[in-house]
């Protein structure tokens, strides 16, 4: 019989696949002798096998929770749904990796129109048993239900409002006694039943909704965007409860080790009195900072730090804890690695290392890759920031400079950012559902919650501004307005937020580049001691191979030199040359191109100096050149018919441009462009090398090569026109001529490519399009659909598909090898900068990789880790 629940005391850290990371932890604690309620965990497994059976909840798995259960009313000495002494309990969800606020909780569980009367009889205290009812009906209603909680605020704040009151906290035991019958009402009203009184039946229940949560839309999305597989399942923790609610020398909270928002050594969270846990995430009272524990309950607060050092030391991380005091008595709920902004990750890792707590190589992995992004994104313009009017001031919640128009809603900010505006979302609180709006805004305003509210935490996760707490901030979500220090803005109008400080400020702030320094530095080069693979850029302007290499790039992997035709002037000799009907018509257009491309290479060249410039031959379809007005003016410019021009437009139609005329295809229709990059390659590279003495060996790379015969020929071009530059020049340097693996053909008939050519170059983005049979520039439409029936977990346009795509690369690499020892290989399409993929492509022998300037960083933390992770492994 396979093994469904465990008992706290019978799992450990190690088991988190099946126990989930809460599971694993509170076991891990149970294990050190930690203040841990009684509990056991029901596994991933599980949840797994409930969706195999159809939605159902195997018997095996009913009996053994109810075993487990029996034991936990002995540990406790009170039973499941007494009367008198009755066991309540807390069902949590636990995935195995964290997912913050995705999944469902519920609290206070077993309570019954009974069982509240024992529990206010045996503590005493009515106004706290009634006060955990109304609660565990809230929660169920809107957990197991799906009945909408704000319903049932608007029954509390009716009441609140008539007694005159602003806390919960101020209700008395016959106001409470009046919620909860008015709840009850409610429930009835629009689930046509009685609000279930047995407790096993709201048990399952609970446990049935958690399971489902892990497939809900939010949890969905965060999956999608922190690459955890759909097929994880998530755990559920089934724990006695502890009551933050039983008076002033109760309460509860949550903390961090080390401040998540900047790193630094000081612990750092805050707390309730009087409250329950969901009371300090949801950030409905704004919480008290963890120091002020100290003054009103000094004890607890001394027992709480040494205990936070004790799992610090324990787990070398950051620990994010959860925690209950009942009745002066402190319990520990959770313990987990902090989320954390990239500025705390860094901060971390370096002091973690040089207190000798962890190594190099494990400060290294401490750093989530994808994160460094955020330190390389603007900052507030000093000169701007005195200018500029402060209207509020919130909490720093997640740092970052956030400017732009504001939003009340999810909904709205994302109609507006499909509109391409820039978004602040201001929300009187954020909940769940509010994720993909706070995932495409600048930045998050909340007029209520703390440093660890809903949006505090999300944010820190995604790495975006928010300024949470707010107090001030009157929002009339209805009318779309909101008021701050003076001022009416509406929906539409810019504000700035300030994340570093929680200062909002009036309008639009300018912003400046960051700046690199400090632990950024630190922590990089670590890496580049660390990793295999080089990491290159694609880079086409000056601009862009500057910035690139300030961050680290090792070379230009890719220059799409098409794109330097984009400017207005240069396209339109393009045009010219494309539309040219003989040699005569063709050589003005040519020479013009050559200068201004001659020119670019240059500038190339001479920024990147001894590094690699590896230049690829134009790629993109014909029609991207092609006019779509001015016709005119063109025909003016080579003497022709504007309808006649028009036609010979249209004649270069293409249905299907993607797999059409593009890649070395242009090449062999239209040699003459191969001809004139190559010479502006060659020219520009021995100019550059006479000036500055640096070994400059271009690179030339042919694009989506399908076969031998069709490289040996664009290649025969470019080396006619490289013998008449030497000629001429009476001088001759080091070249290399290589090619894209870009097609599934290539990839196959590498042996023989490689015979041709002296590098591959993994043009992932098309090999991704050609190997899926999928359009590069229609996949997102058919993917969402994907997502949602769970068909695909992620984007294979940004994420590597390595079973598919990736045995593709693996069998070209080994056949590349096969025929050319010393070929050298790399990745240069999206995928180049991507944690996950660089993982994969450093395991099967590539080079190197190439990716934007902003992604180099990342990339390099990322090919350090993945070089650690494979030698653990070896
Ligand atoms: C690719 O296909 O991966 C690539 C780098 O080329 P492009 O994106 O320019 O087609
Ligand atoms: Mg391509």
């Amino acid at each position: 019989m396979n093994k469904w629940t465990y008992l706290f005391e019978e799992g450990n850290a190690s088991m988190r696949d099946i126990l989930g990371g809460k599971g694993a932890n509170l076991a891990e604690m149970t294990l050190l002798g930690l203040p841990i309620p009684h509990g056991f965990t029901i596994t991933t497994e599980a949840c797994m096998d409930y969706f195999a059976y159809n939605n159902k909840i195997r018997e095996e798995i009913i009996e053994q929770t109810l075993v487990s259960l029996k034991k936990i009313e002995e540990k406790q000495g009170k039973i499941f749904g007494d009367d008198e002494n009755p066991l309540l309990v807390s069902v949590r969800s636990g995935a195995r990796a964290s997912m913050p606020g995705m999944m469902d909780t519920i609290l206070n569980l077993g309570l019954n129109d009974k069982s509240v009367k024992g529990l206010a009889k045996r503590t005493n205290n009515i106004r706290f048993a009634y006060d955990s009812y109304r609660r565990f009906i809230q929660m169920f209603s809107d957990v197991v239900m799906g009945l909408e909680k704000t319903k049932f605020e608007e029954v509390l704040s009716k009441i609140k409002k008539e007694k005159g009151l602003k806390y919960d906290s101020e209700l008395t035991e016959t106001d409470l006694k009046f919620v909860v019958s008015q709840y009850k009402r409610f429930y009835h009203e629009n689930l046509g039943v009685e609000f279930p009184q047995d407790p096993k039946e709201q048990l399952f229940l609970a446990i049935e909704a958690v399971f489902k949560s892990w497939n809900n839309k939010r949890a969905i999305f965060y999956r999608r965007m922190n690459d955890i597989p759909n097929d994880w399942g998530t755990a559920v923790n089934i724990q006695s409860m502890v009551f933050g609610n039983m008076g002033e020398t109760s309460g509860t909270g949550v903390a961090f080790t080390r401040n998540p928002a900047n790193g630094k050594n000081e612990l750092y969270g805050e707390y309730l009195i009087n409250a329950q846990g969901e009371d300090v995430v949801a950030g409905i009272r704004t919480p008290s900072p963890i120091s002020k524990l100290e003054e009103d309950l000094p004890e607890c607060y001394a027992e709480f730090k040494r205990i936070a050092k004790v799992l610090e030391n324990h787990y070398h991380d950051m620990q994010d804890m959860e925690f209950t005091i009942e009745n002066g008595k402190l319990f520990f709920l959770q313990t987990r690695n902090g989320k954390r902004t990239a500025t705390a990750a860094l901060e971390i890792a370096c002091d973690m290392f040089d207190e000798g707590m962890i190594t190099k190589e494990e400060a290294l992995l401490r750093i989530e890759a994808k994160t460094l992004d955020q330190l390389l994104h603007p900052k507030f313009d000093d000169k701007a920031l005195k200018n500029a009017e402060v209207i509020g001031q919130g909490l720093p919640a997640s740092p970052g400079a956030a400017c732009g128009k504001v939003y009340f809603t999810a909904r709205a900010a994302k109609i507006a950012k499909k509109k391409k505006e820039k978004v602040v979302l201001v929300r009187v609180e954020t909940s769940p559902e509010d994720i993909e709006g706070m995932h495409i805004a600048e930045g998050t305003l909340t007029a209520h919650g703390g440093m660890t509210s809903h949006a505090a935490v999300v944010a820190r996760g995604m790495g975006t501004t928010c300024v949470s707490g707010c107090n001030e901030c009157q929002i009339d979500e209805v009318n779309k307005v909101m008021y701050l220090g003076g001022k009416t803005i509406h929906e539409g109008d810019y504000i700035s937020l300030d994340g570093n400080t929680g200062k909002i400020y009036y309008g639009k702030v300018e912003t400046t580049p960051a700046v690199i320094a400090g632990n950024f530095g630190r922590v990089m080069s670590w890496a580049n001691e660390v990793k295999r693979l080089k990491v290159k850029t694609n880079a086409d302007t000056v601009a862009d191979a500057t910035m690139a290499k300030k961050f680290g790039a090792e070379g230009i992997g890719l220059c799409r030199s098409e794109h330097m035709f984009f400017k207005e002037d240069k396209i339109f000799a393009l045009r010219r040359m494309i539309l040219a009907r003989n040699d005569e018509e063709r050589a003005e257009p040519l020479k013009e191109l050559l200068r201004f491309q001659k020119n670019d290479f240059k500038g190339l060249f001479e920024v990147m100096g001894e590094h690699s410039v590896t230049i690829r031959l134009i790629d993109p379809p014909l029609h991207e050149f092609l006019p779509k007005d001015g016709f005119d003016k063109i025909a003016e410019a080579m003497g022709r018919d504007v309808k006649e021009v028009i036609e010979h437009c249209e004649s270069l139609h293409e249905f299907n441009p993607m797999i059409g005329n593009r890649g070395c295809r242009l090449c062999v229709t239209y040699p003459d462009i191969a001809r004139m990059q190559t010479r502006a390659i060659m020219e520009a590279a021995i100019e550059v090398k006479e000036q500055t003495n640096y070994n400059i060996i271009p690179q030339i790379m042919i694009p989506l090569v399908d076969d031998l015969t069709e490289l040996k020929f664009v290649k025969g071009i470019c080396i006619d026109e490289i013998n008449k530059v030497f000629a001429e020049q009476e001088t001759e340097i080091p070249y290399e001529i290589g090619t894209m693996i870009e097609t599934p053909r290539a990839a196959i008939l590498s042996d023989e490519i490689a015979t041709e050519a002296e590098f591959f170059s993994f043009g992932t983005n098309d090999l991704t399009q050609m190997t899926f049979g999928l359009s590069r520039d229609d996949a997102p439409r058919v993917l969402e659909a994907y997502y949602k029936n769970n068909i695909y977990e992620s984007d294979p346009f940004a994420k590597l598909d390595q079973k598919g795509v990736g045995k593709l690369i693996e069998m070209s690499v080994k056949l590349g090898h096969k025929t050319r020892p010393n070929i050298e290989t790399g990745v240069c399409g999206e995928h180049g900068g991507e944690p996950s993929s660089i993982e994969f492509v450093n395991s099967i022998g590539v080079d190197y990789v190439s990716c934007s300037p902003y992604r180099v960083p990342i990339a390099i933390l990322s090919a350090a880790q993945a070089e650690i992770k494979r030698k653990k492994m070896q």
